[in-house]
């Protein structure tokens, strides 16, 4: 909920674009921005239209935005207006699917902007949880591996959990915590799961406790997640750092990841077909459409040495430099 204070910032959830809207009183006064920026509320007197300004461009002069009750109605407009689309139907029943549909556009409409606040952890308090997300295939798990390796006494992963049986050379608590089925579905209906997956028949998963128990270690957690997940490790708790990690151009693509002679050490053995890039290029708008106003920062993995650089100093900005985060996190 947004508040009523006089400086007010707020992250936006959407894009907007002043030229393309009918409403606006005058669109050359307008501000147009993008999912994720951080705006600077200058005016909220109006119900309708707020002046507003980047944080990345304050020297600027400020422009009308929509207010959160405008957007809200706007957007809601915009996807009543949507004509009924049956080959969306899938599985589902007609009426079930649309319902669903609606729904859960109703919620991720129901705060077009998400109020924010500067946050400087204090030495003292816990890390901050690097969320890494990204296509398969971009290098997520090379570079999060190579992160934790560059210092294991800094950097730890958590210790997911599994319904399968521990082997012999494994120990409880290490490679994983093994639990039963029943636990492993408790955990997920009550959302302390983060990610999960199957394989071979059994499960395995990430849980909110596993990251904690490396944070109270005082070193810093580091997890890769399906984008889906982002909801459930946005707390106060463990406050996010969300990272995306973007793949290069499919013309750059090619010449790292498809030709041996001149990919990196990490590539020699995963070559990739033009349809895989393709794949991983299209999953990757997908994610950024999706779920872009979350991401705190985008690395492109273009050469993997630079990538683990930028990764690196990215982690230390998270938790040594002010951040913008949501307000909630801090009352
Ligand atoms: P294994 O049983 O050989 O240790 O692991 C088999 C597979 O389980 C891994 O290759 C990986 O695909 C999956 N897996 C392991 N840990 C996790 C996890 O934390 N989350 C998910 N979704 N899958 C995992």
């Amino acid at each position: 909920p947004v508040s009523n204070q006089t400086t007010l910032y707020v992250r936006a959830m959407a894009d907007y674009c002043p030229l393309q809207d009918p409403a606006i009183p005058c669109a050359d006064a307008g501000l147009p921005f993008k999912k994720g920026e951080i705006l600077q509320i200058v005016d909220q007197n109006d119900a309708l239209w707020w002046q507003a300004r980047k944080v990345s461009d304050l020297s600027a002069c400020a422009g009308l935005i929509p207010s959160n009750h405008l957007l809200k109605r706007k957007q809601r407009e915009f996807w009543w207006s949507q004509p009924f689309q049956p080959h969306l139907c899938l599985k589902s029943s007609m009426s079930g699917f649309r319902r669903s549909m609606r729904l859960s556009c109703y919620s991720a409409l129901a705060a077009p902007y998400e109020e924010v606040v500067r946050y400087q952890r204090h030495p003292a308090d816990r890390n901050r949880l690097i969320v890494l997300v990204g296509p398969a295939g971009v290098g997520v798990n090379e570079l999060r591996r190579r992160l934790i390796s560059s210092n294991p006494r800094e950097f730890q992963s958590a210790v997911p959990h599994t319904t399968r049986v521990q082997k012999s050379y494994e120990m409880n608590g290490r490679e994983y915590h093994y639990v039963s089925k029943e636990t492993f579905e408790n955990m997920v209906y009550s959302h302390r799961m983060l990610e999960y997956g199957e394989y071979k028949g059994y499960l395995y998963g990430t849980s909110v406790d596993a990251v904690r128990t490396v944070l109270d270690e005082g070193k810093i957690c580091v997890i890769d997640l399906e984008p889906q997940g982002i909801q459930i490790a946005r707390t106060h708790e463990l406050k996010p750092y969300i990272i995306f990690i973007k793949p290069s151009s499919i013309s750059c693509m090619r010449q790292t990841r498809k030709n041996a002679r001149i990919i990196t050490d990490y590539y020699v053995n995963m070559k990739f077909k033009e349809e895989d890039l393709q794949e991983m290029e299209d999953s990757a708008k997908k994610m950024e459409d999706q779920f872009g106003q979350f991401f705190d920062q985008v690395i492109v993995n273009d050469n993997l040495q630079e990538a683990s650089a930028q990764l690196l100093s990215a982690v230390h900005r998270a938790q040594d430099e002010p951040q913008w985060v949501p307000a909630m996190w801090i009352c």
